[in-house]
């Protein structure tokens, strides 16, 4: 009984010993490729961690920069809009009163004896053109227009489609508006604004 329990532990121990999973007895290159494969793997693992969180928190950073700066901006246009509302009816002539006599140089994409049609300074789409009357008459704004306006109302609005035909948007384009303080007006000389090259979006801001 003795000598069968021995040859029985024996032959264990050798099944062991000689067993994949015992790693004694695993050949050195296999340990020496899993010690050297281990470590950068981790170090790789860290690194990429490292790095992704770092980039949430610049992203982050980014986004509430660019969240900032928008309601900034959004306020810089609604105080400069409330500026300008103060002077809309004094009469005195505005930045555009120097484009039409072409005292400060414009980019005119269309002109005929009654309107003038030249590009934004500060393009929101591609194409962002702006159509005056190059007379006021009056109509410092849209919601200055009087019947006598009629005529020149539509003519600035056959002008925008020309404007559009123009410059490749005919087939989707968009006319605004904006008339008064409270729609953001900064310039108070009547003009539209022909915005296009974009898929635009609805509601407007
Ligand atoms: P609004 O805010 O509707 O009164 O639009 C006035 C527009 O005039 C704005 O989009 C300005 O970017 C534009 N604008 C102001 N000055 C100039 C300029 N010198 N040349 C071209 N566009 C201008």
């Amino acid at each position: 009984m003795a000598a069968v329990t021995s040859s029985l532990l024996r032959s264990s121990i050798t099944l062991r010993a000689l067993s994949p999973f015992n790693p004694l007895k695993r050949p050195n290159s296999t340990r020496l490729f899993q010690s050297s494969f281990q470590l950068p793997v981790r170090q790789l693992l860290a690194e990429l961690f490292r790095h992704l969180t770092s980039s949430v928190s610049f992203l982050r950073f980014i986004c509430t920069f660019r969240a900032m700066s928008r309601v900034s901006a959004t306020h810089d246009e609604e105080a400069a809009a409330r500026a300008a509302a103060t002077e809309a009816n004094s009469g005195a002539p505005t930045i555009f009163d120097k484009i039409i006599s072409k005292e400060i140089p414009s980019s005119i994409v269309y002109e005929d004896e009654k309107v003038l049609a030249f590009r934004d300074i500060n393009p929101q789409a591609p194409v962002h053109v702006l159509v005056i009357p190059k007379l006021r008459d009056g109509l410092t704004e849209l919601g200055k227009a009087e019947p006598r306006h009629e005529d020149i109302l539509g003519h600035l609005l056959h002008a925008s489609k020309i404007v559009a035909e123009k410059e490749g948007i005919v087939d989707g384009f968009r006319v605004v508006i904006n008339s008064g303080a409270t729609a953001c007006q900064s310039v108070y000389h009547l003009h539209l604004h022909v915005l296009g090259g974009r898929q635009l979006k609805w509601p407007p801001g």
